[in-house]
This record gives C-alpha cells, structure tokens and sequence, in this order.
C-alpha cells in the first residue's frame, strides 16, 4: 500500500514536471516521514559538540543512505557532520563549480521533538487546521496566510504535543530526493556536488570547525528557508549578550544586614524592559533589529539573564549593546550593593556583506525555482543559518526554501508540494549550474 502510494506521488510530481524523468526510488515527503521519527533535539549551553549524543543517530542513518546512492567520500566527523560528495557527469567537471548543500539535523531546544507523530491532513479543503492530541494548538489561516496556498496538498503537521521538525528535516529530506533524482536519471547534467549535513544549527553549531577544504564546495546553499520561493542572502548580524548579577548569599536565618539577593535585581533588570527597549521581537518585523531577553537563572549569590541582539546592520548592533547598558544602569542604581557585569559576543555577522559580489547564487536559484513553477523572492532573513557563518569564514552560502512554516514551535508544517517543489527547484538549480559553466 505504501509502495503504491510513494509511486504515485512520484508519477504525479514527474508527469506534470517533466515526462522523461525516471522517479527518485523514495519521494521527499516518505525520507521526511523516516527522519521525523529520529529525536535530535539540540541543547543550549553544552560543552560537547554535538550538544547531544542523539543527533548521531540520524548522521549514521544518513551515511548508510548516501552510500545506498553511491556517493563518493561519505564520512562522518568527529562531531557528527555528514559530509559527502556526488561526481559530476560532465565531460569536464571542472569547468563547473563545486555546489554545496547543506541542512541541519537538530531541532529546536524551544519545544521537544521527541516521539514526533506526524499528521498527514490529506487534500486540504481550507480553514483552520486544529492539531488532535492538543485542540488547544490550532494552524489559523489569519496567522498562515500561506494556506491560502495549499488547497488540495496534503499538510503535514505534528499531533500538537512536539514541534514537526521540518526545521530542518525537510532540507535533508529534499537533498537526498535530489540526489537520488539525479542517481536515477543519469541525463540530468550537473557538475560536483557537496553534500554535508550538519548538528546543533539551532545552537549556534559547530561551523567553525566545519572542513571547508576538504568538503571542497566554492558556492554553497543551505536548505533551512520556509515557504516556497523564499530565498535569503541576507541574515541578521548577532550577538549575545550576558548580563551578570553578584549579590551575596548567606544562611537566611543569619542574614540580617549580610544577603544580597541578586534575583531581585535580574527581575527588575527585567521588568524594565517591556519600557525602555520598543524594539522586541514581539514588536517588529521586516528590516527592523530587536533585543530579546530569552533565557536566565536565579538564585541568591548569582543570576543572570541572556539577550539576544539582533539587526541587519552593524552599526545598529552597537546601539543595541548601549540600550542594554542603558537598563543595566538604571538597576545598578536601584541595587548598588549588587554588582552587575555585562558580557557580549559576536554570533555571526549579515551574509549580505559577502554576498552582493555573488549575485549569480541567487540568480540562479531564483531561476531554478522559475523552471518549477514557483515565483521567488529575495526576503532577509530574520535569524542565522549555517550558511551566515560558512560565509563569514569565505564559502559564500545563501539560503534556499524548503515549503516549511512556523519554525520552533508545535504549529510547525510542510506539505507534499512544499517538499516536492523544493526538490525539483534544487534539481533545476543545479542544471542551470551546468548550462552557466559551458
Ligand atoms: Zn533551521
């Protein structure tokens, strides 16, 4: 039944697309089914990389799949980075770039992706999309407008009680659909192709020790965007800030005139900012940055609060470290026997930067999309990839779609046309790679 099912699709996708096209062994939507069911929740604050041993699982799965394909070089790193490679079959390889893509394994740490039981809502006729085992949970078509969009595709969503994970499951899934596209139809001409999978996107990742040289890619993608047609070659530039409270802690029942309690000054480090800080996620959109107190501890001796700084531009990064020296400054006034001490660093910076000398990424890629029928549009995006730091470090890295919605949270969705379409796109873009290098 299954089977039958998976062919269909496959028929259906490559009827419409493009008659002479052999399907992939395994569609997009039945691999994102499989690597669902894996837990690779990340974890914040970890000292290990990967930040859990989980995410291991699916990088073994996928090594084992990628030399089912045949690949070249498939290897998995010490901290549990995928890479392979797929040959080109041009009569000179090197006439063509080496294309990179890349998605992420981990999920979230927001909400858990444990025991993940995917909804299939077969032929969407519209409306709100209440989630089974939390009715609380509920997809509206006020806040996903892109449902509009979706009429007669089969939504895919968790059952209300985990994220979904197509953030990023839906971009491995979608890569290895095109690899083995192009495994099964040996006429599709492309040049090399570098393939890495990685852990902990979600917590700022291991790029830095990611094998650039040896993955040997010139241009890469990561596929992490959302809905169909969203390109980015613009992410916000980071930081993270960590703001201290020394209070001083001692037996309560022999406090008098010793305690500090640093907890009170953390909460009304807090509660100012609700005033003095407009520009919180809750308040902006588009272009505009914001600072976001976002996780913290309390306790007697020691509190501390981390904030996230935010804004497509540098310059506006600094006012952002000044506004929140600014708070700190009121409550070290209200709490001087607490000492407050302020600490930053630099996540990543706008890819934007590097990528203005590179236009031909994403003219490609919108190309790409054309060919699949799909209207794209350059939009920044409002969060980092992988990519922002491999472009950072010189592999110029935009982001590409993958029909996902509603990243981090338990109304998170995709659908079979957003997986099927996000595919064919890639599979386009890395023809037109070919055709561009001749
Ligand atoms: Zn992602």
């Amino acid at each position: 039944m299954k089977l039958l099912w998976t062919l269909l699709i496959g028929v259906t996708l490559f009827s419409t697309a493009s008659a002479q096209l052999t399907p992939p062994n395994e569609t997009a939507m039945s691999r994102f089914l499989r690597y669902v069911k894996i837990d690779t929740q990340s974890a914040e604050d970890q000292p290990t990389v990967p930040s859990t041993k989980k995410q291991c699982d699916l990088a073994r799965l996928l090594e084992r799949e990628l030399d089912d394909i045949i690949m070249l070089d498939v290897k998995v790193s010490e901290n549990c980075i995928v890479y392979a490679m797929m040959p080109g079959n041009l009569p000179d390889n090197s006439k063509v770039p080496t294309i990179g893509f890349i998605a992420h394994m981990d999920t979230s740490p927001a909400v858990s992706g444990a025991n993940v039981n995917a909804i299939i809502h077969k032929n969407y006729q519209g409306g709100d999309i209440v989630l089974p085992n939390d009715k609380t949970q509920v997809i509206t078509v006020a806040q996903n407008p892109d449902l509009k969009n979706l009429i007669g595709d089969d939504i895919i969503t968790a059952d209300g009680t985990t994220l979904l994970g197509s953030d990023d499951k839906s971009g491995i899934a979608e890569i290895m659909t095109m690899l083995d596209i192009l495994k099964q139809n040996p006429n599709i001409k492309h040049g090399n192709i570098a393939i890495a999978f990685t852990p902990d996107e979600e917590v700022g990742g291991p790029m830095d020790q990611f094998d650039i040289k040896g993955w040997g890619a010139k241009f890469a993608y990561t596929v992490d965007g959302e809905q169909l047609g969203d390109i980015s070659n613009e992410t916000w530039s980071a930081r993270t800030a960590t703001v201290t409270f020394h209070g001083k802690s001692t037996h309560p029942g022999t406090a008098k005139g010793i305690l500090v309690n640093s907890s009170y000054a953390a909460g009304d480090f807090l509660s100012r900012f609700p005033n003095m800080v407009p520009n919180r996620p809750e308040t902006t959109e588009g272009r505009e940055g914001f600072l976001h107190p976002y996780v913290g501890t309390l306790d007697v001796e020691t509190s501390t609060v981390k904030i996230l700084l935010r804004n497509f531009d540098i310059a506006g990064l600094a006012a952002q470290e000044d506004a929140v020296k600014k708070v700190m400054a009121e409550t070290q006034k209200k709490y001087p026997n607490v000492n407050i001490e302020y600490k930053s660093e630099l996540g990543y910076l706008n890819m934007k930067e590097v990528l203005k000398d590179y236009p031909q990424l994403t003219d490609y890629a919108i190309e790409a999309s054309k060919r699949a029928g799909i209207t794209a549009e350059l939009r920044p995006i409002r969060g980092g990839t992988d990519g922002s730091r491999l472009t950072t470090r010189g592999l110029p890295t935009p982001n590409l779609f993958t029909g996902g919605h509603n990243f981090h949270g338990k109304l998170e969705f995709n659908s079979r046309k957003g997986l099927e379409k996000s595919t064919e796109t890639l599979v386009n873009l890395v023809q037109i790679w070919a055709e561009k290098g001749k």
